[in-house]
Protein backbone atom coordinates (compact mmCIF):
# COMPACT_ATOMS: atom_id res chain seq x y z
CA UNK A 1 0.00 0.00 0.00
CA UNK A 2 1.10 3.70 -0.70
CA UNK A 3 0.58 6.39 1.18
CA UNK A 4 2.55 9.83 1.09
CA UNK A 5 2.44 10.12 4.71
CA UNK A 6 3.55 6.42 5.52
CA UNK A 7 6.20 7.51 3.42
CA UNK A 8 7.30 11.03 4.98
CA UNK A 9 7.89 8.43 8.26
CA UNK A 10 9.98 6.12 5.89
CA UNK A 11 12.20 8.82 4.83
CA UNK A 12 11.49 7.61 1.30
CA UNK A 13 9.99 10.90 0.93
CA UNK A 14 11.72 14.36 2.43
CA UNK A 15 9.88 16.61 5.17
CA UNK A 16 10.86 19.22 7.60
CA UNK A 17 10.95 17.41 10.04
CA UNK A 18 9.64 19.16 13.83
CA UNK A 19 9.89 16.17 15.94
CA UNK A 20 9.74 12.69 16.24
CA UNK A 21 9.50 9.80 18.75
CA UNK A 22 8.99 5.87 18.51
CA UNK A 23 5.05 6.54 18.00
CA UNK A 24 4.91 9.91 16.08
CA UNK A 25 6.30 11.92 13.67
CA UNK A 26 5.64 15.42 12.76
CA UNK A 27 6.57 18.11 10.05
CA UNK A 28 6.11 21.53 8.50
CA UNK A 29 3.29 21.64 6.40
CA UNK A 30 4.48 21.80 2.67
CA UNK A 31 1.84 24.57 1.77
CA UNK A 32 1.23 26.28 4.93
CA UNK A 33 -2.21 27.82 5.95
CA UNK A 34 -0.42 30.27 8.32
CA UNK A 35 2.82 31.89 9.43
CA UNK A 36 3.49 28.30 11.69
CA UNK A 37 1.68 25.09 10.21
CA UNK A 38 3.08 21.76 10.84
CA UNK A 39 1.48 18.46 11.01
CA UNK A 40 1.42 15.66 13.54
CA UNK A 41 0.63 12.00 12.42
CA UNK A 42 0.91 8.69 14.02
CA UNK A 43 3.89 6.49 12.77
CA UNK A 44 1.25 3.61 12.37
CA UNK A 45 -1.27 3.87 9.35
CA UNK A 46 -4.52 5.44 10.82
CA UNK A 47 -7.07 6.23 7.44
CA UNK A 48 -8.40 9.34 9.46
CA UNK A 49 -10.11 10.18 12.98
CA UNK A 50 -13.02 8.09 11.78
CA UNK A 51 -10.93 4.88 12.15
CA UNK A 52 -10.08 5.50 15.75
CA UNK A 53 -10.87 2.62 17.89
CA UNK A 54 -10.09 1.08 21.81
CA UNK A 55 -7.22 -0.43 20.09
CA UNK A 56 -5.55 2.56 18.55
CA UNK A 57 -6.22 5.48 20.27
CA UNK A 58 -3.17 5.79 22.62
CA UNK A 59 -1.10 6.82 20.22
CA UNK A 60 -4.35 9.50 19.65
CA UNK A 61 -3.43 11.04 23.09
CA UNK A 62 0.11 10.88 22.40
CA UNK A 63 -0.23 12.83 19.80
CA UNK A 64 -1.57 15.76 21.98
CA UNK A 65 0.82 15.57 24.31
CA UNK A 66 3.50 16.23 21.33
CA UNK A 67 0.69 18.99 20.10
CA UNK A 68 1.10 20.72 23.43
CA UNK A 69 5.08 20.06 24.10
CA UNK A 70 6.09 20.72 20.94
CA UNK A 71 3.80 24.42 20.77
CA UNK A 72 5.44 25.11 24.13
CA UNK A 73 9.10 24.80 22.91
CA UNK A 74 7.86 27.35 19.88
CA UNK A 75 6.39 29.15 22.82
CA UNK A 76 3.26 29.11 20.89
CA UNK A 77 0.71 29.70 23.38
CA UNK A 78 -2.43 30.50 20.75
CA UNK A 79 -2.82 27.79 18.01
CA UNK A 80 -5.40 25.49 16.42
CA UNK A 81 -5.59 22.02 15.62
CA UNK A 82 -7.86 20.40 12.84
CA UNK A 83 -7.87 17.26 11.82
CA UNK A 84 -10.16 17.01 8.35
CA UNK A 85 -12.10 13.42 8.23
CA UNK A 86 -13.43 12.47 4.71
CA UNK A 87 -13.42 14.41 0.98
CA UNK A 88 -16.20 16.49 2.27
CA UNK A 89 -14.28 17.97 5.10
CA UNK A 90 -11.07 18.61 3.12
CA UNK A 91 -9.25 15.49 3.79
CA UNK A 92 -6.52 15.05 1.38
CA UNK A 93 -4.13 12.47 2.63
CA UNK A 94 -5.05 9.06 3.86
CA UNK A 95 -3.54 9.12 7.00
CA UNK A 96 -4.47 10.27 10.29
CA UNK A 97 -2.69 13.75 10.88
CA UNK A 98 -3.22 16.83 13.32
CA UNK A 99 -2.54 20.36 11.70
CA UNK A 100 -1.09 22.97 13.70
CA UNK A 101 -1.89 26.49 12.87
CA UNK A 102 -0.76 29.52 14.74
CA UNK A 103 0.87 33.35 14.24
CA UNK A 104 -2.36 34.65 12.97
CA UNK A 105 -5.99 35.41 13.54
CA UNK A 106 -8.31 32.61 13.43
CA UNK A 107 -11.71 32.74 12.29
CA UNK A 108 -14.71 30.75 13.14
CA UNK A 109 -16.57 28.68 11.95
CA UNK A 110 -13.93 27.54 9.59
CA UNK A 111 -14.81 27.25 6.06
P1 LIG B 1 -5.54 17.36 4.56
O1 LIG B 1 -5.84 18.08 3.26
O2 LIG B 1 -6.32 17.83 5.73
O3 LIG B 1 -5.62 15.86 4.36
O4 LIG B 1 -4.05 17.72 4.92
C1 LIG B 1 -2.97 17.23 4.19
C2 LIG B 1 -1.89 18.26 4.28
O5 LIG B 1 -0.69 17.65 3.85
C3 LIG B 1 -2.10 19.49 3.42
O6 LIG B 1 -2.13 20.65 4.24
C4 LIG B 1 -0.90 19.48 2.47
O7 LIG B 1 -0.38 20.77 2.21
C5 LIG B 1 0.10 18.65 3.25
N1 LIG B 1 1.10 17.96 2.45
C6 LIG B 1 0.91 17.27 1.30
N2 LIG B 1 2.07 16.75 0.87
C7 LIG B 1 3.01 17.12 1.77
C8 LIG B 1 4.42 16.91 1.87
N3 LIG B 1 5.11 16.19 0.97
N4 LIG B 1 5.07 17.47 2.93
C9 LIG B 1 4.41 18.20 3.84
N5 LIG B 1 3.08 18.42 3.80
C10 LIG B 1 2.40 17.90 2.78
ZN1 LIG C 1 0.02 5.99 5.94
Amino acid sequence: MSCLFCSIVSGDVPSNKVYEDELVYAFYDIDPQAPVHFLVIPKEHIPSAGAVTPENSAVVAHCFEVIAQVTRQLGLTDFRVVSNCGLQAGQSVPHLHFHVLAGRDMTWPPG
